[in-house]
């Protein structure tokens, strides 16, 4: 494996809140890196940070051999590789399935390729049987997914997930957690946040774990998850 991403003593403060402070880590290409952490740890501003929403007070990220700066704007960062989803799905609505996919695809295609990669998606995503549906009656997963579907119309090799998994029944987890080993299985490197634990022993190989916007811990999920300053953190975390 070699290094896909690599944050070097990153922080960014908000007003008085030190949001992530002095922050390092790398992430391997084709790996599954879980990065979790209590509310308020710094997780989204991660994410924020690696897509140049914000840019860091300290320190710099580098992605895919290139130091990120003010100039690589989140529209370059797309092109360099980069997806995300947000927390809640927002695709247009009003639009097919299909045309919501196979709009982003032609920015970049001609009309025949974008066809070809649109129906390549919807397969990838299990959206195929729904190409024809209006997007705003998808039931909320597959919302999820057609939210994933448009990410991957811009070719990403990173994809940042931030708590995909909330609001789904075990069921839709199941086909979740598969379309996840899917994007990965295709070479997609991915960083995935969430609260449901066991989703992140089944689908990561690797977590982070922060608090307060700090490191507190790094290794393989279950291992992790059951060192005592980690608990630690999570009960902590609670009683706020
Ligand atoms: P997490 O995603 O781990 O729950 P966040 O990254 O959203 O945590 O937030 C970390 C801390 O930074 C929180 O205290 C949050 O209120 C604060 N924060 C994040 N973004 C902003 C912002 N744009 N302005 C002010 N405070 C922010
Ligand atoms: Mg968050």
């Amino acid at each position: 494996m070699s290094v896909l991403l690599e944050a070097h003593d990153i922080s960014i403060s908000f007003g008085g809140i030190r949001a992530v402070q002095n922050l390092s880590f790398q992430i391997q290409r084709g790996e599954v890196l879980g990065l979790i952490g209590p509310n308020g740890a710094g997780k989204s501003t991660c994410i924020n940070l690696i897509t140049g929403v914000y840019m860091p007070d300290t320190g710099y990220i580098t992605f895919d051999g290139t130091r990120m700066t003010e100039k690589h704007t989140i529209r370059e960062r797309v092109h360099l590789g980069m997806g995300r989803t947000f927390q809640t799905p927002r695709p247009f609505g009003n639009m097919t399935v299909y045309d919501n996919v196979f709009t982003i695809a032609l920015q970049q295609n001609s009309f025949a390729e974008a066809h070809a990669k649109t129906k390549e998606i919807l397969e990838i995503t299990d959206l195929a049987g729904n190409a024809n549906m209006i997007s705003a009656k998808l039931p909320i997963e597959m919302r999820k997914w057609l939210d994933l579907a448009r990410i991957l119309a811009n070719n990403p090799k990173f994809i940042m997930m931030d708590e995909v998994m909330a609001g789904l029944n075990p069921n839709e987890m199941e086909s979740s957690f598969q379309l996840i080993e899917r994007l990965n299985q295709a070479g997609i490197t991915i960083l995935f946040i969430e609260h449901v634990m066991h989703a992140v022993v089944r689908v990561c190989s690797r977590v982070l774990v922060i608090n307060e916007g700090k490191f507190l811990a790094e290794g393989e999920p279950r291992e992790v998850l059951n060192r005592p300053e980690v608990v630690e953190a999570y009960i902590g975390g609670k009683r706020k």
